[in-house]
C-alpha cells in the first residue's frame, strides 16, 4: 500500500457550499424530481454570437498556438482602452495579466501577497473563495461585517477597528456576491483615504460592476492615487455570459503584475490563445446584448424581491447589485442549511444557505435571479406553499 502523505495546506482548503447543493438537485433530479435553479451563480443567457464568431476566426486563422503569460498584448490593449472609459484611469499594458477567470486571479494575487500570519479583511459574508485562499496561504482572513441595515454595506469605522499590524489587504467586492451590496461614493472614499493613512493594499473584485440598478457605479479604482496600491479584478464571465470559457483579468501595480505573471508562467502558461480573441471581441464589439441582459436582470430583481417579501417569515431588501438576493429567513427559526434542503426536496427550488458564505451568512439565504420570470414565478409559488406547511407544522 502507498502512503499517501497529504500536505497540511490542502487539508486548510475547504470545498465551496455552492458544489454540495448544486450536487444535491442534480441527484433529485436524476430521480425525476423537476428542480428550479435558483443557487447557481452564472447568467442563464447565451454568450453574444459576435464573441462566439471571433474565437470561431480564431480557430480558423490557428490562434491555437501558446500565447505569452500575461496574456495577448492586443488583448491589454484592449483592457487598458476599457479601464480608461469605465474606470477613468490610464493603466497600461505592462500592468495587466490575464487569467483562466476571476478565481485564478484571486488565487494568483493574494498567492504574490500573503505570508504566514498576514491577516486579511474580508467582508462577511463573502464570496468563499477570498478567506479559504487566505487561510490555505497561512494567512487569517478576519471577517468584516455585513450589515442588512445599511443595505448589506459595512461599517467603515467598524473595519477601521479591525486594522492592526499584520492587517496587509482590505478586499472588496462591489456588487457584492451573496447580497447584492453596493458601495457607496463616500464609502469608496473613506476607504480610500483609510487605506493611504494605514498603508493597506487593496483587491477590488468586480466582476459585477455591470450589474448596477440604481444610480451609478462607484469604483476604488478610480480614486487618485489609488492604482499605486489596488488590484482590480474583473472579467467576462458574468458581464458577457461566458462563465465557461474561463477568462478574467487584472489591472495591479508593476510588481505585482510581474509576480502574477511568473505565476501564471509556471501554471497555466497562458490562457487558451482563441479564448483571448473572443474577449477582445466582447470588449470592443456591441454592448447592447449586454445592456439587455441587465435590463431583464433589474426586471426579475424587482419580481423577486415583491414575492419573497409575500412569504411567511421571510423580509428580502432590494439588492442594489449583481443578480442574487440575501433575504433574511430569522423569523422561520431554523438554520439556512436545514432551511435550504427543506426547500429542495418540498419545493423543488435549489437556493443556497447564507453559511455557504461563511458564518455571518446564518440566517439568510441566498436565491440568483439569473432565471426567467415564468421560473422565479413558479419558484415563488412552490415555496410559499412548502413554508405555509413548515410554519403550520
Ligand atoms: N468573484 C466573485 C464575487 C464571484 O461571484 C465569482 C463567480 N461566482 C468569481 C469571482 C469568479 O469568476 P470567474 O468565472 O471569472 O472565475
Amino acid at each position: 500500500m502507498a502512503t499517501i502523505k497529504l500536505a497540511a495546506r490542502i487539508e486548510r482548503m475547504g470545498g465551496e457550499g455552492a458544489a454540495q447543493m448544486i450536487a444535491k438537485a442534480r441527484r433529485l433530479e436524476s430521480e425525476g424530481r423537476p428542480i428550479i435553479h435558483l443557487e447557481v451563480g452564472e447568467p442563464d443567457f447565451d454568450t453574444p454570437v459576435h464573441i462566439k464568431r471571433r474565437a470561431e476566426e480564431a480557430l480558423a486563422a490557428n490562434q491555437t498556438h501558446y500565447a505569452s503569460s500575461q496574456g495577448l498584448l492586443q488583448l491589454r490593449e484592449a483592457l487598458s482602452h476599457h479601464l480608461r472609459r469605465s474606470r477613468g484611469v490610464a493603466v497600461s499594458p505592462d500592468r495587466i495579466a490575464v487569467s483562466p477567470g476571476c478565481k485564478d486571479m484571486i488565487f494568483s494575487i493574494l498567492s504574490v501577497l500573503v505570508e504566514d500570519g498576514d491577516e486579511v479583511l474580508c467582508c462577511a459574508p463573502a464570496y468563499p473563495a477570498y478567506a479559504t485562499i487566505v487561510e490555505y496561504l497561512g494567512g487569517r482572513a478576519v471577517p468584516v461585517p455585513l450589515h442588512e441595515a445599511l443595505d448589506f454595506r459595512f461599517d467603515v469605522d467598524e473595519m477601521a477597528r479591525l486594522i492592526t499590524p499584520r492587517t496587509r489587504l482590505l478586499v472588496l467586492n462591489s456588487p457584492q456576491n451573496p447580497t447584492g451590496g453596493v458601495l457607496t461614493r463616500q464609502d469608496v472614499e473613506r476607504i480610500a483615504a483609510l487605506a493611504e493613512e494605514k498603508d493597506i493594499l487593496i483587491l477590488t473584485d468586480e466582476i459585477y460592476s455591470r450589474m448596477v440598478y440604481e444610480g451609478e457605479y462607484h469604483s476604488i479604482y478610480s480614486l487618485p492615487g489609488m492604482v499605486d496600491r489596488t488590484m482590480l479584478v474583473d472579467g467576462f464571465s458574468k458581464s458577457h455570459a461566458m462563465t465557461g470559457w474561463r477568462l478574467g483579468y487584472a489591472a495591479m501595480p508593476l510588481p505585482v503584475c510581474q509576480r502574477v505573471t511568473r505565476l501564471l508562467i509556471n501554471s497555466v502558461s497562458s490562457v487558451t490563445t482563441f479564448v483571448q480573441w473572443a474577449g477582445i471581441a466582447a470588449l470592443e464589439g456591441p454592448q447592447e446584448e449586454v445592456v439587455a441582459m441587465v435590463a431583464e436582470f433589474a426586471r426579475r430583481r424587482v419580481r423577486m424581491v415583491e414575492g419573497l417579501n409575500r412569504l411567511p417569515g421571510v423580509t428580502c431588501r432590494s439588492p442594489q447589485g449583481a443578480f442574487y438576493v440575501f433575504p433574511n429567513i430569522r423569523p422561520l427559526g431554523r438554520p439556512s442549511a436545514e432551511l435550504a434542503d427543506y426547500l429542495l426536496e418540498s419545493a423543488g427550488v435549489a437556493t443556497l444557505p447564507g453559511t455557504a458564505f461563511g458564518a455571518a451568512g446564518e440566517g439568510y439565504l441566498r436565491l440568483s435571479y439569473a432565471n426567467s420570470i415564468e421560473n422565479i414565478e413558479r419558484a415563488l409559488q412552490q415555496m410559499d406553499a412548502a413554508l405555509a406547511i413548515a410554519t403550520k407544522g
